[in-house]
């Protein structure tokens, strides 16, 4: 069985300082939980100096495909590895959105990121306008198709399905639309990899989870665990929804 996976995107919040000691009091507090895996992504800032270890992983939450030169403003995934880096957030909806960053984009950083021998956490899902124009299977099945273009193994993929418009909008997916999402990627997956064990690849659920609603998405068939935003800022909403993934 997978073990399940509870990542906290920080985006532009906490400083290294905060960062560091928020990172302190949540081993503290979770230094009992052995079933579940924990990912913190901070701001690239808030990635060096950190000492953890498994189950606590420390994930970016965006790269670029060159490993060195003029490219201001960009992170390469060596920088990361020395950080001790093992996750990479791509194709966060706010990466898609806000940057333009297209599939194409996000397929060549894909596949660095796993060049690297790095973990890509791949992020796909539809608009509030895609969704009202019945068009969901589709985009989710693009994103899928040209994020992985040029991957050859699933190995170190996990995906993340975070419908755009449950982001940081207090809004979730009925339980139902994420098992069917989750069935929906699971079926392309295995239409892309013949030959691979599908059940093998994590994906989590992304969009609004709280310590409310985790207990809830976490049974639902097919839902490996979270990525998480706004909670994930809070060092008891955090925690609480670790111990919840936890006890499943
Ligand atoms: C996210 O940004 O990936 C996310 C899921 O945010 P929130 O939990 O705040 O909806």
């Amino acid at each position: 069985m997978l073990k399940p996976i509870v990542a906290g995107n920080w985006k532009m919040n906490k400083t290294p300082k905060e960062g560091n000691s928020f990172i302190s009091e949540v081993l503290e507090i979770l230094s009992k939980i052995d079933n579940v895996n924990i990912i913190f992504c901070p701001p690239f800032t808030g990635l060096s100096n950190l000492d953890i270890s498994a189950p606590f992983y420390l994930g970016a939450q965006n790269c670029f495909y060159k490993d060195h030169g003029a490219y201001t403003g960009e992170i390469s995934l060596s920088m990361l590895i020395e950080c001790k880096v093992d996750y990479v957030i791509i194709g966060h909806s706010e990466r898609r959105h806000m940057f333009y960053e297209d599939d194409k984009l996000i397929g060549k950083k894909v596949f660095n990121v796993i060049n690297a021998g790095l973990k890509p956490i791949l992020c796909i899902g539809e608009t509030l306008d895609q969704k009202n124009h019945g068009k969901t299977f589709n985009i989710i099945e693009q994103q899928l198709i040209k994020g992985l273009i040029s991957v050859k193994s699933l190995d170190n993929i996990t995906i993340a399905y975070e419908p755009v418009w449950a982001i940081g909008t207090g809004l979730t997916a009925s339980s139902e639309k994420i098992n069917e999402m989750h069935s929906f990627i699971r079926k392309i997956l295995t239409k892309l990899y013949s030959n691979f064990n599908i059940d093998s690849v994590p994906i989590l659920y992304g969009g609004s989870v709280n310590s409310e609603n985790a207990s809830e998405i976490i049974l639902i068939n097919g839902v490996n665990g979270f990525l998480i935003g706004g909670a994930s800022l809070d060092i008891i909403k955090f925690t609480d929804i670790v111990k919840i993934v936890n006890e499943q």
